[in-house]
């Protein structure tokens, strides 16, 4: 039987203590007598719990949603990996986590050293000349590399006529956002057969008008783009920047660089290759790369060396200016250069090889119970279609419902548009074989379901704490207060005065 789940301020009582602490030696003064005119409250309700309390309480919260460290999750186009808990532990040294963004330059020697690390790492990586830290997200980091794109047409008296960006239609929603967000107007041209660019429509889209042509490598699909050169050098010929949407570069880590292909700028995330898994929307971390004619207007300020110390360079005439407040997401760029340091080149290669051997041992084994629309050599992720399921009455969205049932979480669904009842598969280098042996077991026998007992399915998942929930109230009606009714049922709690 399972117990009613009760919040943490509805368990405990009187007399249930938290850590032992030795009896107070010291003269106790009343906080309202040393903040005379600040008006405080006459009491404060506190759970009145014991360690043990608290400790069952927040497992047994971890253990009510899929996690990447319960089970596999492989939700494609998030690169959901292990994040090697060594990483965790140095972004919280004291002298990461406590160092304050506004101490002075010579007290953050080494919190800006590990800033300059990671840009050298990831210029190295991508094949680039330099990079800023300072976004915050993939998206952001879109966005940056476009005001950059804008501030460049602009040096160049090209800033009036281009204004247009051309998107394919497999890309991440955030591509024709973070296009409006500058300014600009997406054109969206087709994917052809094979899912990669339609050399004729970009052509034909091609103009005086295009500011950037923006590509994702490899694509939403999981497939390498083969023509990339060529895309690049219609874009230069036309007067257009290229940029490349870089969050599926785990794909790619040792054996290509954007750098080299003609991209001017992409962005990088670090919460999807570089450790850090970001379920549950963040934090994350979007650094830009930039070819060496975009360098100056990389956001401000900059990590430069002068006198033999690392110092905020504010001073950059170009630059678009900030994009984050301090320095982006810091501790996320500490478990970044961790990752980075850890596996060296030779291991991150690795990583990115054993990425792709993963998702093409799936996909063939997949192949066989699901529809496979774009059979070719996969990368780092694939994209089956659900569509067949359809004649049992049974939509993607059930199997991923049910997979829950076998411990696995749902892969991305419904995305990229171009596939109809898409499931994106992305299973990451970190998995076994005995578990990418789990999922796939998993989803032949929900194929077998589908045909045979395809109400199963549609009830799933059926060992969650809660089954179907209505999505649409779920995130429209949100409930995250505690209070009225249950307030009114509450357990003990313990009355602490603020004077004490
Ligand atoms: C995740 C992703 C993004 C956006 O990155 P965020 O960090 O979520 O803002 C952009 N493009 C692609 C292809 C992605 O997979």
């Amino acid at each position: 039987m399972t117990m009613p789940r009760r919040l943490l301020i509805e368990q405990g009582g009187p007399g249930h203590r938290g850590p032992a602490l030795p009896a107070c030696d010291v003269p106790v003064r009343p906080l309202a007598e040393r903040l005379p005119g600040v008006r405080l409250r006459e009491t404060l309700r506190l759970p009145q719990v014991s360690e043990p309390e608290v400790v069952r309480h927040f497992i047994e919260l971890s253990t009510l949603n899929h996690h990447i460290d319960r089970g596999l999750y492989p939700l494609g186009s998030c690169t959901m990996k292990h994040n090697p808990k060594i990483n965790d532990e140095l972004a919280v040294l004291p002298g990461f986590a406590l160092a304050h963004p506004l101490a002075p330059d010579e007290a953050n020697q080494g919190a800006l050293s590990v800033i300059v690390e990671l840009e050298r790492a990831l210029a190295e990586i991508t094949g680039f000349a330099a990079v800023s830290t300072q976004p915050a997200a993939g998206a952001q980091g879109e966005m940056t590399g476009l005001l950059m794109i804008r501030a460049w047409h602009r040096a160049r008296g090209q800033g009036e006529p281009r204004r247009r960006v051309i998107v394919p239609d497999s890309a991440h929603g955030t591509n024709p956002a973070s296009v409006h967000l500058v300014g600009y107007e997406t054109v969206t041209i087709p994917s052809e057969a094979h899912g990669t660019v339609d050399l004729d429509a970009l052509r034909a889209a091609l103009d005086h008008r295009t500011a950037a042509v923006m590509l994702t490598v490899p694509n939403t699909l999981g497939i390498f783009e083969a023509r990339i050169r060529d895309i690049t050098r219609l874009a230069h010929e036309a007067g257009a920047q290229v940029y490349m949407d870089g969050a599926n570069l785990n794909a790619l880590v040792g054996m290509v660089r954007p750098g080299d292909l003609g991209f001017d700028v992409m962005h990088i995330n670090l919460h999807k290759t570089f450790s850090t898994p970001h379920g549950g929307g963040g934090p994350g971390a979007g650094p830009v790369a930039v070819a060496a004619h975009l360098e100056p207007f990389l956001p401000a300020p900059r990590v430069v060396e002068r006198d033999g110390l690392l110092r905020m360079d504010h001073d950059r005439e170009h630059s678009v200016g900030r994009v984050h407040g301090f320095h982006g997401n810091f501790g996320i760029l500490v478990r970044a250069l961790v990752y980075l340091s850890t596996l060296g080149p030779a291991g991150l290669t690795e990583a990115s090889r054993t990425a792709i051997l993963n998702a093409n041992y799936l996909m063939r084994r997949l192949s066989q119970s699901f529809e496979l629309p774009h059979p070719e050599h996969c990368m780092h992720e694939f994209v089956l279609s659900g569509r067949a399921l359809r004649k049992h009455g049974v939509k993607t969205l059930d199997v991923a419902k049910r997979l829950l049932d076998f411990g696995v979480h749902a892969p991305t669904v419904y995305f990229p548009l171009i596939v109809e009842e898409a499931l994106m598969i992305e299973p990451t280098e970190t998995e076994t074989l005995d578990r990418l042996d789990h999922f796939a077991a998993a989803m032949e026998r929900i194929a077998r379901e589908a045909a045979e007992t395809p109400q199963l399915l549609l009830d799933a998942p059926l060992t969650t704490p809660v089954s179907r929930l209505d999505e649409g109230r779920a995130a429209r009606e949100l409930k995250l207060h505690w209070g009225g009714a249950r307030q009114a049922a509450q357990g003990p709690v313990q009355e602490a005065s603020s004077r004490a």
